[in-house]
């Protein structure tokens, strides 16, 4: 189908707003309208992502090659972990760097991988507070004609999250900025920008408002909806952990795309531009602050740009409530406590805002997205739950292998050397 960015403008294939990933005049790309609905829904996860994906592709040069690109990027599952009462989590951390932007990445890398001309080099280069440069890197890792070049604001990742960024080698380059998150995103704009450099590298962008990383996160929202309505619990409700509000938008697609889906509350840290913006209808973008949830520590998200091009009223589609660090600790202590089951600060985030709602009475059956796995955490998790948290098989064999990640200036004439 064709999309348009939320700022107007003319109209594009959807493969060409995924090769583009932002549009021109800045704006984020959008389907004008939802595409007819889709069904029937099918039966597993990689049956229902192909399902819910189909008619935006419809026509698209990129149609052809669909299920083969959801076959390559949902290779592992999505499962749902119901708690006590009608609590559960939808576990999305799972993949090869163990956080939910696994999904979006390498769907993303099996677009980009048929899109761009063979032959010509092509360089991804991304910006990453912790979990986007793992996924990328991990999603583009040793494929022909394609290099990583990842920036990350050096000493502001968790340990383990430094040492996956600089596991992967061969086609992959890491580099640790002597800066912040917003300098590492003003470098890779600033790159993008000069369009000499990116001509000369094949530059190409792989950040979250691509589209090729947002539509591929309304699957696992379709079959735990699904899952939920086959074992009598639909409608489900979502709490989602949120930052750049991408994993949110996916489940309001979804719901849009007419899935058994409720209501959809976002959770955040203490930057909580988002619930201030829902509670008041005023966006005041800040600098974002440093929190334990270090994934979701934004001060402008940029998807809230879709949700008002989106939603006459935001307010109505979805709320969002926020928590301090004191509460994620409290909630990951509690959680393995109580329930039985450890967090990491992100998903807790999500489960201290489920349980402010149970306070106030809300009933009926509720789902966080869990998403990440805590022993990516494990120097936050590790002292409140009382115990090592054993480190899933993907992660252990990133960690495992020698790290290095060189130190970069903020600056793009130091970047520019570096990529030729
Ligand atoms: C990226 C990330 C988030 C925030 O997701 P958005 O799509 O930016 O809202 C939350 N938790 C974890 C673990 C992440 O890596």
């Amino acid at each position: 189908m064709m999309v348009q960015s939320t700022r107007g403008g003319e109209m594009v294939p959807l493969s060409v707003a995924i090769a583009r990933g932002q549009a021109a005049d800045g704006g984020l790309y959008l389907p004008p309208r939802l595409p007819p609905r889709p069904g029937p829904w099918g039966l597993d996860l990689p049956a229902r992502a192909a399902a819910v994906l189909r008619p935006f592709f419809a026509g698209d040069e990129l149609a052809v090659w669909l299920d083969d690109c959801v076959r390559e990027s949902f290779t592992f599952p999505a499962p749902v972990r119901w708690l006590d009462g009608d609590d559960g989590l939808l576990e999305l951390f799972h993949g090869p760097t163990a956080a939910f932007k696994d999904f979006g990445a390498r769907f993303l890398a099996a677009c980009l991988a048929r899109l761009v001309p063979a032959g010509r080099p092509t360089t991804v280069l991304v910006a990453t507070s912790g979990d986007t440069g793992a996924a990328v890197a991990a999603a583009f890792h040793r494929r022909r004609g394609f290099r990583v070049v990842v920036l990350y604001p050096d000493g502001r990742v968790s340990p383990r999250q430094a040492h996956q960024l600089g596991a992967f080698g061969d086609n992959v380059t890491t580099f640790r900025v002597a800066g912040s998150f917003d300098d590492c995103q003003r470098l890779v704009k600033e790159a993008f920008a000069d369009h000499e450099l990116g001509r000369r590298h094949g530059l190409v962008s792989a950040n979250s408002i691509s589209l090729g990383r947002l539509l591929p996160q309304m699957a696992y929202y379709a079959n735990a909806a699904l899952e939920a309505e086959a074992c009598g619990r639909a409608p489900v409700h979502f709490v989602v952990p949120t930052g750049n509000l991408g994993n949110g938008f996916a489940c309001l697609l979804a719901r849009e795309a007419g899935l058994p889906i409720g209501r959809i509350v976002l959770a955040t840290n203490r930057n909580r531009v988002l619930p201030e913006f829902l509670r008041t209808g005023r966006y005041e973008p800040r600098a974002s602050v440093a929190t334990l949830a270090n994934a979701m520590d934004v001060g402008a998200p940029s998807n809230l740009e879709r949700l008002r091009a989106r939603c006459a009223d935001p307010a109505a589609a979805v709320t969002a409530d926020w928590v301090d660090d004191d509460a994620i600790r409290a909630t990951i202590a509690d959680a393995a406590a109580r329930r039985g089951v450890v967090v990491c600060p992100h998903t807790a985030c999500g489960l201290a805002v489920l349980a402010r709602l149970r306070a106030g009475g809300e009933r009926g059956h509720w789902l966080v997205a869990a998403t990440a796995h805590p022993a990516k955490f494990e120097t936050v998790v590790e002292p409140l739950v009382g115990h090592p948290v054993p480190v899933p098989a993907p992660l252990q064999a990133l960690l495992a292998r020698p790290a290095r990640a060189e130190p970069l200036e903020a600056a793009l004439p130091a970047l520019a050397a570096r990529l030729a």
